[in-house]
């Protein structure tokens, strides 16, 4: 049987860096297992539900390297879920229920007063087919609970009943059924909740293991319940930590806050997202991981810590620098093409600049100093303008490579007894325009001898 593992988004926004965990969290577990991963987008809830957010989503996970074998919508599987209703019906485990919100409330202050347990005491089991039928002709429409297997013979009587799961992540963990309210899995309107065509979907989909959220912990002790009523055995369970701002507040697709496609914007590299992602809040270091399969390798859902874990996004510009240290020219080649940056000496331009940025993006700052002269930002010191203007006259001749800076500066030594940053800080200022940057032993035979004398001041 092949691993299948799902990613299942709702669609109401962009996916940010917590979501990224889940999918993560799916996409490697795959990887390790020679499984597959299935993109599900959770759209049942047609008002909060966009097109755009769907498309954006699939874009972002494309972009971060995962790639689902398929594409399911929910929006177009209704007839599963009406299948699954009918059943459940039929096998007398779901049940109509009538009390408005407001009911509901008081019901269930009333049971707190009583010191019963806040949940749905199945007052609507107690309905004769009279009382609904006048209910049903007052204009009340019901909402459809699912009956949790948590007694022996009497509904009126729950007793402990405990669901166990041998979690992927979290290890042992388990549920008790009877303090538990019936979920709802089909409201009024007679739209179906995520409980149910989640589960629907997971048995018709074939998926043999769930990694999701830990807030999802109790849903599965319910949705064990549910595989279980439709006849089928709950997938493998795994629930992994959340991920929390620096100030502890809990990331929201609402707010658009640190969305990857915003990360992606900002130009860092997938990479760098995925290691942050993935890494935060597990024993493993937070280091940049050069590809999703070694990451793959050292993944451990066991080894990710059972609390919340602060994500800081400004680790993402050191895990970026570290990747962009390392990134080989033809990783590069393309991005640099679009920026203008192209021809014979990109390649080596490249290789001098790379271990100077933060992100791709900021090789155009050098593309210009070489090109086009110093960006004169720093201006070179009154009392140096003579000593610079005198190194030039030994400047070596052609060819030039990467030991004709040393030669240089060698003359330069000799001729004017300077040594150091005296002797190295002017230079670079007249050829760059700034204070630091690439090794110039790099960057003078990108120059040339022509565009070297060109700086002369
Ligand atoms: N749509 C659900 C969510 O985004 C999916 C949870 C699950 O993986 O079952 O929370």
């Amino acid at each position: 049987m092949t691993i299948t593992v799902r990613f299942a988004p709702s669609p109401t926004g962009y996916i940010h860096i917590g979501n990224t965990r889940t999918a993560l969290f799916n996409w490697l577990f795959a990887l390790k297992h020679n499984g597959q991963l299935i993109l599900r987008f959770d759209d049942t809830d047609v008002e909060r539900s966009k097109a755009e957010y769907a498309e954006a989503t699939a874009a972002d996970i494309d972009w971060l390297g995962i790639k689902p074998v398929r594409v399911e919508y929910q929006s177009k599987r209704f007839a599963f879920y009406d299948a699954a209703v009918a059943a459940l019906k039929a096998a007398g485990v779901l049940y109509p229920c009538y009390e408005t919100p407001d009911e509901l409330e008081r019901k269930r202050k009333l049971r707190l007063a009583r010191r019963l347990p806040p949940v749905y005491g199945r007052d609507a089991l107690k309905l004769t087919a009279e009382d609904r039928a006048k209910l049903e002709a007052e204009g009340h429409r019901p909402h459809w609970r699912f009956l949790l297997p948590n007694f022996k013979d009497d509904p009126f009587a729950p007793a402990r009943t405990i669901v166990h799961w041998d979690d992927i992540v979290r290890g042992e963990e388990t549920v008790d059924l009877a303090s538990l309210s019936d979920p709802v899995l089909v409201r009024e309107d007679g739209t179906y909740l995520y409980t149910l065509t989640s589960v629907v979907d997971d048995i018709d989909m074939g998926i043999t293991h769930i990694i999701r959220g830990d807030d999802h912990v109790t849903n599965s002790g319910v949705q064990i319940s549910i595989f279980e009523a439709l006849g089928a055995k709950a997938p493998a369970l795994g629930h992994h930590n959340l991920l929390t701002t620096v100030s502890g507040e809990g990331l929201s697709k609402r707010t658009g806050a640190l969305s990857v496609g915003s990360l992606r914007r900002d130009g860092y590299e997938p990479m760098a997202v995925v290691s942050l992602a993935v890494l935060t809040g597990t024993s493993e270091n937070v280091v940049a991981m050069p590809d999703m399969a070694s990451l793959a390798a050292v993944f451990d859902p066991k080894a990710t810590s059972k609390s919340s874990s602060k994500f800081d996004p400004a680790e993402l510009d050191t895990l970026n620098r570290t990747l962009i240290h390392a990134m080989p020219f033809d990783v590069a080649a393309e991005r640099l093409r679009e920026m203008g940056i192209d021809g014979d000496k990109a390649e080596a331009f490249w290789l001098a600049v790379r271990g100077n940025l933060t992100r791709v993006a900021d090789a155009a700052l050098w593309w210009t100093v070489i090109q086009d002269g110093p960006v004169s930002d720093e201006p070179l010191a009154a009392e140096d303008h003579d000593f610079v203007a005198a190194a030039f006259d030994v400047l070596p001749q052609e060819p030039w490579n990467r030991e004709t800076w040393k030669q240089w500066t060698e003359a330069v030594k000799t001729q004017s007894g300077r040594k150091g940053k005296p002797l190295f800080m002017p230079l670079r200022i007249a050829l760059t325009g700034l204070a630091s940057g690439p090794e110039l032993a790099d960057l003078l035979p990108l120059l040339g001898r022509e565009g070297t004398l060109a700086r002369r001041p």
